[in-house]
């Protein structure tokens, strides 16, 4: 099942080597080697606040058809050796180290969290006077464990706001979708959702990439919900092969898109526009919507595949796909005024 999607999804690739988009696919020079991964980068276990061990956890994911996982126990690195050991098989699956650096602004009643990915060490929370402060204090100390930083949950406590993440320094990477119950992924009482604090960003010409993620914490009892259970929201990653370190550099540079249950076919951008081909395979319909500045809906595609042809003027170009089941998928932004 894994592998028949892969080299499905390999196809992918032939439209990148025609772009130039900010992701460098215009750098590849053989798009052919590259493949598709999907993985989970925010997952807790018994080392600290999840339900089940590494192993029950690992196992989860290998038996789920996810080819990567970071487990992100908070301020803790979960061993993964021994895990890989056990449970990975070269180019379909792999643990790769991390944590869930978790810091709390307490006079603010915030919780400013942050995924270090693929580090050299363990990193503790840093503290700091503010929510941006705090933010920033840790990501540096995740850049100097080697490590690539993912901004969490923003509207869990309502902690953090688009102009907070506009002024961070050295971040690409933030939670557009949270598998987790409790950290406000819509919009309400007049807080802005994530989705609209990314228009937000992306409108101040900050780039900011959108993933997906689980922040897993149950895997026993499926009528639990005082917590997030494992399979919610993900990433697949397009790299040329299944290592933490080409992992993290694919998510770093944007190759990749979030999903909580849309699967594309390929996807291609060139000079003139973008064209997605959905995995149509489960009798859903679907419709895609091209977004621009301001979170403006340029242009919403019923048909598949679905197409849209650039205008000038949108800034940046990003597509959500929606099926009529209530699963989505988010592409990254194209930005245009490097064009
Ligand atoms: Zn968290
Ligand atoms: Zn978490």
């Amino acid at each position: 099942m894994v592998r028949s999607k892969v080299i499905l999804l390999t196809s992918l690739l032939l439209g990148f080597q025609l772009s130039t988009t900010n992701s460098g696919f215009s750098q590849m020079e053989d798009s052919t080697a590259y493949k598709w991964y999907k993985g989970n980068t925010h997952t807790h276990t018994t080392n600290s606040d999840g339900d089940s061990s590494p192993e029950v956890v690992t196992k989860w994911y290998r038996d789920h058809g996810y080819n990567f996982l970071v487990i992100s126990d908070h301020d803790t690195l979960t061993e993964v050796d021994d895990l890989n050991k056990t449970f990975g098989k070269a180019g379909e699956f792999i643990l790769i180290t991390g944590s869930e650096v978790t810091d709390y602004l307490e006079s603010e009643k915030k919780a400013i969290h942050v995924n270090s990915l693929n580090p050299t060490k363990n990193v503790l929370p840093q503290g700091g006077e503010n929510p941006v402060e705090m933010l920033q204090n840790n990501i540096d100390a995740i850049r100097e464990a080697s490590a690539i930083p993912q901004i969490n949950h923003p509207n869990h406590r309502w902690s953090l706001t688009a102009n907070d993440l506009k002024q961070t320094q050295n971040c690409v990477l933030f939670e557009v979708h949270s598998g987790h119950p409790i950290v406000n992924n819509l919009s309400g009482g007049g807080f802005p959702g994530v989705e609209e604090m990314w228009d937000d960003i992306l409108s101040s010409g900050k780039l900011i990439y959108g993933m997906g993620a689980d922040d897993a914490h149950k895997f026993i009892d499926p009528w639990d919900k005082s917590g997030a259970r494992p399979g919610q929201a993900w990433v697949v990653v397009r790299a040329l092969e299944l290592t933490p370190t080409a992992i993290v550099n694919a998510l770093e540079h944007g190759n990749f898109y979030a999903s909580t249950g849309v699967e594309l076919i390929d996807y291609q951008v060139d000079d003139k526009g973008i064209t997605i081909d959905i995995n149509a395979g489960k009798r859903a319909k679907y419709r895609t919507l091209f977004i621009g500045k301001y979170g403006k809906v340029y242009k919403e595609a019923i048909a598949n595949p679905a197409t849209y042809e650039f205008q000038g003027g949108e800034m940046y170009i990003r597509a959500k796909i929606i099926d009529s089941n209530g699963c989505m998928a988010w592409t990254q932004p194209i930005m245009l005024e490097n064009k």
